[in-house]
């Protein structure tokens, strides 16, 4: 058996050990602006340069009420989160307060030297999706020609300043089967083989367009029961960035602990911990019925496999 079946047996046998992930708020996902200079075909935002931004949160407020709640990991989202102006006082504001954990998620096409100076500054740390070695292919899934080199761009810069990056290979059609060489790529620029990600399109958004909503329990990503919880640009709260069919309430200024304690997030919960903990089981039957299987079937060196 795999460490990793292990674990995930562990942690689905601990039961009343899950219980500060269940009930807590440890992740924030803060999407600062709606609006973004891109118009990626699968986005969960509906995100271009057409969308305004109204800047009705006040997202100093919404830190300090999710630090309050013990929350100590943040990610700033949008949107593109380098469009709202205000994302380095954010960031510091977060940092003062005591927040250990601060992410930005950006497209990684607007990266001034000057930022990049506040994110090494601030400890940040920079996530970014990635569709393809292809400028071509890449520029098709944003929507935006020059998309491709301004991100390579970012890429470089996030790296000869040593900002720690990941970075989500997102598959789609357009850029089926391109995995591998998305993966050979983003190495060969110095990009650190575990923090690069692959995934698959969400139903929400614009992805909406590119694959069918199945369960919502397959919609997510099976990690959003461990006391998460997003707060979107109009300041609509989800225990999940792809969950928007599960509206839990407004922020209002000081209502987080309301709608983390609230019926719906609690089942919400329970159903995708659930789920997740059903898939561990089933392949941790699959990996152990491998391992017996290798075991009983002896060795496969050369000399065994001749007649
Ligand atoms: S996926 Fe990200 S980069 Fe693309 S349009 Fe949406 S917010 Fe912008």
């Amino acid at each position: 058996m795999t460490n990793g079946t292990r674990v995930r047996i562990r942690e689905r046998a601990s039961g009343p050990g899950n219980e500060p992930l269940l009930n807590g708020l440890h992740f924030l996902w803060l999407e600062i602006t709606p609006g973004c200079n891109l118009r990626c075909q699968h986005c969960y935002t509906e995100s271009s340069p057409l969308v305004k931004d109204p800047k009705i949160v006040d997202w100093a407020k919404v830190l300090v009420d999710a630090y309050r709640l013990g929350c100590r990991d943040v990610q700033f989202i949008g949107g593109e989160p380098t469009y709202n102006t205000s994302l380095v006082q954010y960031i510091s504001t977060a940092r003062k307060l005591g927040y250990t954990f601060i992410e930005v998620f950006t497209n990684l096409t607007l990266i001034s030297e000057a930022l990049a100076n506040q994110f090494r500054k601030h400890e940040i740390n920079i996530a970014t999706s990635f569709y393809s070695p292809s400028k071509e292919v890449h520029d098709a899934v944003t929507g935006v020609k020059g998309s491709f080199d301004r991100t390579v761009g970012g890429i470089r810069r996030v790296l000869d300043m040593k900002i720690p990056l990941r970075v989500g290979i997102i598959s789609m059609g357009t850029n089926q089967n391109g995995t591998r060489d998305c993966i050979e790529f983003l190495t060969g620029m110095g990009v650190d083989r575990n923090k690069i990600g692959v995934d698959h399109t969400r139903p929400v958004g614009r992805g909406g367009s590119l694959v069918k909503l199945e369960r919502v329990e397959e919609t997510v990503c099976g990690q959003c029961w461990k006391g998460k919880l997003a707060v979107s640009w109009d300041g609509a709260c989800y225990p999940c960035i792809f969950s928007r069919e599960v509206m839990l309430g407004r922020f209002t200024g000081s209502n987080l602990g309301e709608i983390l304690h609230s019926a719906q997030l609690k089942q919400f919960r329970k159903k995708i911990f659930d789920h997740s903990a059903a898939v561990a089981s089933a392949t941790a039957a699959q990996d152990l019925f491998a391992e017996l299987l290798a075991i009983f079937s002896g060795p496969t060196t050369p000399n065994s496999m001749q007649a």
